[in-house]
C-alpha cells in the first residue's frame, strides 16, 4: 500500500469529502457506508496492513450481523457455549444450540475489512504524525508530516488514544480500561467453549478463548486504577490451563466512558474506541465501533446532501448505543462489586438460558433482560426460520 500519499501529489489528492483517521473496524465501517453512498472518502492509518492488533478476537453474533459483508474467510472458530467460574471455582457451562461467538485473528480480520472497504471505492493511505486539526464553517483541515489535507468532514476512528480527539479537545471524559493477552499454541482438548473467570481481576475477568490452532488467554479490567502485569497473566494462564506458558504477551487500553460522549455540533465526529464506546461489562468493542461508524456515515451523508449539522444528527443516531453503554456501566458496577452473586445468577437457568438465546439472536444485553417484547419476537423468529 502507498506510503505517505500527500507528498508530491497533485492538489486534488489532498482533498476528500470525508477524511477518516484510523482503519480499524470503526473507520472501515464508516468509510464503506460513505463510499457506497457516493462520497469521496480518504481513509488514513499510521501503519500498513496487515498489522498486529491486540485483541482477543471474539466477535459476537450482533457484531458479525452488523457488518455489511460476510466474513467467513477469516472466521477461525465458531463457539456455541460458555464456561464461567468465580475465583477459579464452581465452573459452570452455559450451552446453547446456536453460535454465540465467532473467533477471528484481528490482523487478518482488519486486513480483510480494509480490502472490502477499498473495493467499495475508498482510498487508503498511510499517514505520518498528525500535528494540527482546524475546523471552519466550510470544512476541516489536517496538518500532517506530509502536508495539509482538506475535507468537508473528519471522522476520528483512531482508537483509544485518538490523536483526533486529543487535538480537537472533544470528549475529555474518556476513560481507559486495560486488557493483557497472550497466545498458548497447543490446545488442551477440554477447551471448547469461551471461558470467563470472574474475580481474577478487580472490575473484570480472565478469559480463555479457543481459536483454530491456539488459545487466546487474557485478563481484562474496566477500572483505570487497576494494573495488570505480564506476571499476572502468566500466573493466571498457569493456574487456569497449566501446560505451556503464553507467548507474545502484550497489553493495550480499551476506550470506555462513551455513555457520556456527546458529539456536540460541527464537522468532527468520533467513533469506536476514540469515543469510549467499549462495553465496560465484557470489554467488547468491535460491535459498537462498527455501529457507530455506520451511524457516523449516515449522519455525514445526510449533511453532505442537505447541508445540515452532521454532529447533531450523529448525536441523535448514537442515543441507543449510549443507552446500552449506560446499562452496561451500571450492570458492571453491580456485577463486579458482587462477583460471587453475579456468577450464581448467570449460572442459574433463569438468567443463563435467556442470555445464551439472546446472544445467539444477536441482541444487546439490555434488550435480553429488559425488553421482553423484543426478546420473545427474536426467539420466535429464530425458531420459525429454523
Ligand atoms: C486485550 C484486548 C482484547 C479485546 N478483545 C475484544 C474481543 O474479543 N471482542 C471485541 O469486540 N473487542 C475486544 N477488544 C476491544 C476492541 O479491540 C476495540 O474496541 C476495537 O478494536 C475498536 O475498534 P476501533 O476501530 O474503534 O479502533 P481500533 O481497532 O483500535 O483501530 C484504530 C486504528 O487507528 C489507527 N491509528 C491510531 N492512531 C493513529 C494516528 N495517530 N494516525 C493514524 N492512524 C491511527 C490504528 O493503527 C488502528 O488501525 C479488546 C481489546 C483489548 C485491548
Amino acid at each position: 500500500m502507498c506510503p505517505d500519499p500527500f507528498v508530491d501529489r497533485p492538489a486534488d489528492s489532498r482533498k476528500a469529502d470525508v477524511l477518516i483517521v484510523g482503519a480499524g473496524p470503526g473507520g472501515c465501517a464508516a468509510a464503506y457506508d460513505l463510499a457506497i453512498r457516493g462520497a469521496r472518502v480518504l481513509l488514513l492509518d499510521r501503519t500498513e496492513f496487515p498489522r498486529r492488533k491486540i485483541c482477543a478476537g471474539g466477535l459476537t453474533v450482533k457484531a458479525v450481523r452488523a457488518l455489511r459483508y460476510p466474513i467467513d474467510p477469516v472466521i477461525r472458530k465458531t463457539v456455541s457455549s460458555l464456561s464461567i467460574s468465580c475465583r477459579m471455582r464452581n465452573r459452570r457451562q452455559l450451552s446453547g444450540v446456536d453460535p454465540v461467538c465467532h473467533m477471528v485473528e484481528r490482523s487478518a480480520f482488519d486486513h480483510y475489512c480494509l480490502r472490502q472497504t477499498m473495493a467499495a471505492g475508498v482510498r487508503f493511505a498511510v499517514v505520518g504524525r498528525i500535528h494540527h486539526v482546524a475546523e471552519t464553517v466550510r470544512g476541516v483541515s489536517l496538518v500532517t508530516d506530509g502536508g495539509r489535507i482538506r475535507c468537508r468532514f473528519l471522522i476520528g476512528a483512531d482508537g483509544v488514544h485518538s490523536r483526533v480527539r486529543q487535538l480537537t479537545g472533544r470528549f475529555p471524559e474518556i476513560r481507559a480500561g486495560l486488557g493483557v493477552e497472550g497466545i498458548v499454541e497447543s490446545i488442551p482438548t477440554r477447551e471448547r467453549c469461551l471461558g470467563f473467570d470472574f474475580s481474577r481481576v478487580p472490575g473484570g475477568y480472565g478469559w480463555v478463548f479457543p481459536k483454530a490452532g491456539h488459545l487466546n488467554v487474557g485478563l481484562y479490567t474496566s477500572r483505570a486504577d487497576v494494573r495488570i502485569t505480564r506476571q499476572d497473566l502468566l500466573d493466571y494462564a498457569s493456574a487456569r490451563i497449566g501446560g505451556p506458558l503464553p507467548m507474545h504477551v502484550a497489553g493495550f487500553h480499551l476506550g470506555l466512558g462513551g455513555w457520556r460522549y456527546r458529539p456536540g455540533h460541527g464537522r468532527i465526529l468520533l467513533v469506536g474506541d476514540a469515543a469510549g464506546l467499549v462495553d465496560p461489562l465484557l470489554g467488547e468493542g468491535v460491535y459498537h465501533a462498527v455501529i457507530s461508524g455506520q451511524q457516523a456515515a449516515s449522519a455525514v451523508s445526510e449533511a453532505l446532501e442537505t447541508g445540515g449539522d452532521a454532529c447533531r444528527s450523529y448525536a441523535r443516531r448514537l442515543l441507543p448505543v449510549r443507552r446500552d453503554l449506560l446499562f452496561s456501566r451500571l450492570a458492571s458496577a453491580v456485577f463486579y462489586s458482587l462477583p460471587a452473586a453475579g456468577h450464581l445468577l448467570l449460572a442459574s437457568p433463569a438468567a443463563g438460558s435467556p442470555l445464551m438465546d439472546g446472544f445467539a439472536c444477536g441482541m444487546p444485553l439490555p434488550d435480553i433482560f429488559f425488553n421482553p417484547h423484543r426478546f420473545i419476537k427474536k426467539i420466535w423468529l429464530r425458531n420459525k426460520i429454523l
